[in-house]
């Protein structure tokens, strides 16, 4: 199996995704369920990978408390947010200044790349991280978060 040249290209720019560029060539399972998670990722979740080029907000929390919820025996964690997800998913939550890691497979380089989304970083052409920021800002993000727990008068 070979990685098409434009996807090898693409990843070769990517430092998060380092251990997905080795050639597969028997050199374990991780490395094979890498890039078929990647390759199974990018064709049909269009998930890709982190835009360098564009960072968060200047203004984006940086001491968000980070939660890895690794998956368990049978493999893959079921939360109904990361429908469509392959791979893993982050959950950011300002206002308990939480970030939710589900991981589908336990491995380094997507627990690396969703530590980025919850750092604020998103996909090249996506603003997912951004627009949440943004919208709890707009919602006046303390006063929301005082709604959400019913203390609001
Ligand atoms: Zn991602």
């Amino acid at each position: 199996m070979d990685l098409p040249g434009r996807l090898r290209k693409r990843l070769a720019s990517h430092p998060l995704d380092a251990d997905a560029r080795r050639p597969i060539s028997g050199r374990g399972l991780e490395v094979k369920l890498t890039t078929f998670f990647l390759v199974f990722g990018v064709l049909f979740t269009g998930c890709n990978t982190i835009d360098h080029r564009n960072p968060p907000p200047d203004d984006f929390p940086k001491d968000l408390r980070i939660v890895v919820h690794r998956p368990g025996v049978l493999g893959f964690v079921g939360v109904r947010e990361c429908d469509g997800a392959i791979g893993g998913c982050t959950i950011a939550d300002f206002c308990s200044e939480v970030c939710r890691i589900y991981l589908q497979l336990d491995l380094k380089w997507i627990e690396d790349h969703e530590r980025s989304h919850c750092a604020g970083w998103d996909h090249s052409r996506e603003s997912h991280m951004r627009d949440q920021w943004e919208n709890y800002k707009l919602m006046d993000g303390p006063a929301f978060c005082m709604l959400r727990r019913g203390d609001a008068q």
